[in-house]
């Protein structure tokens, strides 16, 4: 079986694994999670990072450091994973959908403004499967209602948009340097893991300050065990650090792989007109996370069908992600009765993403791609 996504650990992960061990520094302090965080801070261009145990736990440490009161509302893409709705709905704010770019899949960024009410405190757009979504009409529409913008970048490490604000030059910068805080995941299938992970970056210190004391349980600054405020326990280990910061180091080639896959596959299914991929717009430089397609509805195939097909052929594929608006879980919340996401329900039936581990060869792209071209003669 070829599979999706597996991670590429290197003998120096080890080497600094082994370090934690033999040094002890095996829990939460440690020059290894000092290191990653400035060095990851750094690569995106932001002042201050806050590791954390995971990505979902990145996006509700950032949410919970606005301060919401109960029934604010975040704005968020219908299109994504459930961690941004789970992290809104945990602080006791309500998530607010925007559908899908038909040709982006990420949130479509002329839906936003009509979806703002006196009660929005924050917009929370997401990058797509590697690829950058259209920031500067979402920061212009922060300013100028005076909104917080939480950038989920946990599929984008690397990628790059080119912004326009402020009237200068089109400046290329990473992706995760936008907005008040970005939020990263550094799980097992991320362009860079370490193992579970994440981490919230800011440029503003008293967020850096709010951030820490809420990811260590709020300890008091006088007197430790006296609590302001409740916090979680969502630290990450200098171990898992230690490994984030091997992969770090050697982001450049991991990146390199991953758009040659991206090419690899573009290429090889050029000729099948019944998919289509994300497209890359002018403005950015994805870093083909994942290789999603989607199937024209007319060839009569779903995603799950034709991930049935491949699957046969040795082929391990994903289906895409169920809207936010069709989770049970949320629906059962009394959210978004009777709202509809057209594009994100398309996507979901008809998307599914192709083997994409930047450790995939050449030799199994052409394995993808003939199967797909004997599933669409
Ligand atoms: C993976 C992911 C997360 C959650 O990260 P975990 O580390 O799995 O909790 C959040 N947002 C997006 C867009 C993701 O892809």
């Amino acid at each position: 079986m070829i599979p999706v996504c597996e991670p590429q650990l290197g003998e120096k992960e080890g080497v600094y694994l082994a370090e934690c061990v033999r040094s002890g520094w095996v829990s939460s302090s440690g020059r290894f999670i000092e290191q990653f965080e400035q060095r990851w801070a750094e690569y995106c261009g932001r002042r201050h990072g806050v590791a954390v145990c995971n990505g979902t736990a990145a996006l509700q440490c950032a949410v919970a450091a606005l301060g919401l009161a109960p029934g604010n509302e975040v704005i968020m893409p219908s299109f994504t994973i459930v961690s941004c709705a789970q992290a809104i709905v945990a602080c006791g704010a309500v998530p607010v959908l925007v559908d899908a770019d038909a040709e982006t899949w990420t949130m479509d960024v002329g839906l936003v403004e009509s979806k703002i009410s006196p009660r929005t405190r924050a917009i929370m757009p997401v990058h797509i499967y590697g690829h950058p979504v259209d920031l500067d009409p979402i920061l212009t529409l922060a300013d100028k209602h005076g909104l917080a913008v939480i950038e989920d970048a946990a599929e984008a490490h690397g990628a790059q948009y080119r912004t326009v604000r402020d009237g200068s030059e089109p400046g290329w910068r990473r992706c995760g340097g936008f907005g008040d805080m970005s939020c990263f995941s550094f799980y097992a299938n991320k362009i860079i893991t370490t193992g579970e992970g994440g981490m919230v970056l800011t440029d503003d210190a008293m967020l850096d300050k709010r951030l820490r004391s809420l990811r260590n349980l709020c300890f008091g600054d006088e007197q430790r065990f006296r609590h302001e405020q409740l916090g979680y326990n969502f630290r990450m280990t200098n171990m898992q650090a230690a490994i984030g910061l091997a992969q770090l180091e050697r982001i450049d080639e991991i990146l390199q792989r991953k758009r040659r896959i991206g090419a690899g596959y573009a290429q090889g299914l050029e000729e099948v007109s019944a998919i289509s991929f994300q497209s890359c717009q002018p403005w950015a430089r994805s870093v083909y996370w994942m290789n999603g397609i989607v199937i024209d509805e007319k060839s009569g195939f779903s995603a799950a069908d034709v991930s049935n097909q491949l699957r046969v052929r040795g082929i391990d594929t994903r289906p895409f992600f169920t809207g936010m608006h069709d989770q049970p879980a949320l629906l059962r919340l009394g959210m978004f009765a009777g709202e509809s996401y057209p594009v994100t329900s398309r996507l979901s039936r008809q998307g599914l993403y192709l083997p994409s581990g930047s450790g995939l060869t050449q030799e199994q792209i052409d394995t993808v791609c003939n199967a797909i071209g004997e599933v669409f003669p």
